[in-house]
């Protein structure tokens, strides 16, 4: 019998109050001081590694500080400065584009709403939530990631069907699961124990803590 929406819930705060066991200090991995160098970092982790992306940033952020600094040095500088993160043209657009955008419409300043925030290229509704909820401590959302999709679906806490890659979807399902309070903690255990302990090809059932409340763990043991 397919489980209820209440059991969903009730199997779904155990899992939290597990990760607040695990990871009660969970926090974002990219490093910043500011909410401009956070909104670059990630931006530049898009298929990337946030240690890969620390690595760029810690020169990258001596020499851009403010949204102008990234449009003050040719097209071709930036690409460089941030070429080992991957996809480097189309991030120095975004990264331009962003930092345009916010000396014309918010006075070089970054927005703490969530509406502003996706209207800014290569800002979708994911890097918005790690900016509303890592740096303003606004729940407005969850960010999915890769790590997080991947365990709302071994978890069942959004369904394998053929939109089950749409990240919103995800997102809202992660929502309706959760209180509010806790969905900016959610995303950041959850992408811990993506990285630690559910991995994508070899998740590590037999030590993980979770596997009583884990609907998947047959597939892999
Ligand atoms: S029991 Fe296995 S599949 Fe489930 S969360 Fe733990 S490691 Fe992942």
């Amino acid at each position: 019998m397919p489980e209820s929406a209440a059991k969903r819930r009730e199997r779904a705060g155990k899992i939290l109050t597990e990760l607040k066991k695990l990871y009660s200090g969970a926090d974002c991995a990219l490093h910043h001081k500011s909410a401009l160098e956070l909104l670059v970092a990630t931006i530049l982790s898009a298929q990337s590694t946030d240690e890969n992306v620390n690595r760029v940033t810690k020169d990258l952020f001596k020499k851009y500080k403010k949204p102008a600094d990234y449009l003050a040095v040719p097209v071709e500088e930036l690409e460089e400065d941030i070429r080992s993160t991957g996809f480097y043209r189309q991030k120095t657009k975004s990264v331009r584009a962003m930092s345009q955008a916010l000396l014309d419409d918010f006075g070089g300043k970054v927005p703490d709403e969530m509406d502003d925030l996706i209207k800014l290229r290569g800002v979708a509704r994911k890097t918005a939530n790690v900016v509303l909820g890592t740096w303003f401590k606004k729940n407005e959302g969850i960010a999915v990631d890769t790590h997080v999709g991947r365990l709302a679906h071994r978890w069942e806490l959004t369904p394998n069907s053929k939109d089950s890659k749409d990240a919103v979807k995800i997102e809202k399902d992660l929502m309706d699961t959760f209180a509010r309070d806790d969905w900016t903690f959610v995303s950041h255990a959850t992408i811990l124990h993506g990285r630690q302990v559910c991995g994508a090809k070899k998740p590590d059932c037999k030590s993980c803590t979770l596997r009583k409340l884990c609907p998947s763990v047959d597939q892999f043991l």
